[in-house]
């Protein structure tokens, strides 16, 4: 069982879109569990205070370091991989889900505000991923594209263990258009080789596809696939 734990100031928006169809049931069936820590527990004032404002100035306020740290060091294991969202971090993409899909357990800590104090990263050996060139208001929303990225990678979540394989950027390539029925709707026929039931040949143009939709639309994917 992979077990994900959440740090976050908003503990009541988990497991939100996670408690939905395939995950819930994954959940059941014990293919992961969350855990979900409020940063704020471990606050130490009667007014349980977790951010302050930075020195040298600037608008803002961080999550403060005593309190992040009391946290993680509460609620993680020794050896476990610890990420903090953060739109500095390293880029997350389909290699790093796939690569957190082989871990047991790990954490991810969302920020608020203008983020967390510095040193506390360096300290818990905290690797930093961001989602994208972008700055959202905090870490949640991130923790759940996360998750979902890396849960659907999961043995037994899908149901059929082969789907992952053929979609957009598990090859390097954008998936080829799909189609189902009605054959012919609005006056727009489906692909006839998908109806001549010849699989080499349907492999072949969903791969020529493939190629063609990635080569006009991420030309960064393209010279990466000619590459390798
Ligand atoms: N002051 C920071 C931005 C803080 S945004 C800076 O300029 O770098 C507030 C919180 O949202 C962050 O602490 C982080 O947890 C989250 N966040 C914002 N953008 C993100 C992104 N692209 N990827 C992952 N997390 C992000």
């Amino acid at each position: 069982m992979m077990q994900a734990q959440v740090f976050t100031l908003y503990p009541e928006i988990f497991p939100g879109p996670l408690n939905k169809g395939i995950y819930s049931k994954a959940m059941t069936k014990k293919l992961w569990s969350l855990k979900v820590i409020n940063i704020r527990d471990s606050a130490q004032d009667k007014h349980k205070t977790v951010d302050d404002t930075p020195y040298g100035g600037g608008t803002g306020m961080l999550i403060k370091p005593d309190v992040l740290a009391n946290s993680i060091d509460q609620n993680v294991n020794n050896g476990d991989r610890i990420f903090y969202l953060s739109p500095k971090g390293k880029r997350f993409d389909q290699k790093f889900a796939q690569d957190l899909s082989k871990e047991k357990s790990f954490s991810l800590i969302c920020g608020q505000f203008e983020g967390v104090d510095e040193r506390v990263l360096g300290t818990r050996n905290i690797e930093e991923v961001s989602i994208g060139d972008y700055v959202l208001s905090g870490g949640e929303t991130a923790a759940f594209v996360i998750l979902d990225s890396v849960l659907r990678l999961l043995p037994g979540v899908l149901g059929n263990d082969k789907s992952p394989a053929d979609e957009t950027f598990e090859n390097g390539l954008l998936e080829y258009p799909q189609f189902t029925k009605p054959q012919i709707w609005e006056e727009k026929a489906v692909p006839e080789v998908l109806l001549s039931g010849d699989h080499t040949k349907i492999k072949d143009w969903r791969l020529s596809q493939s190629e063609a939709i990635t080569r006009d639309r991420r030309p960064d994917l393209w010279q990466k696939y000619k590459k390798d």
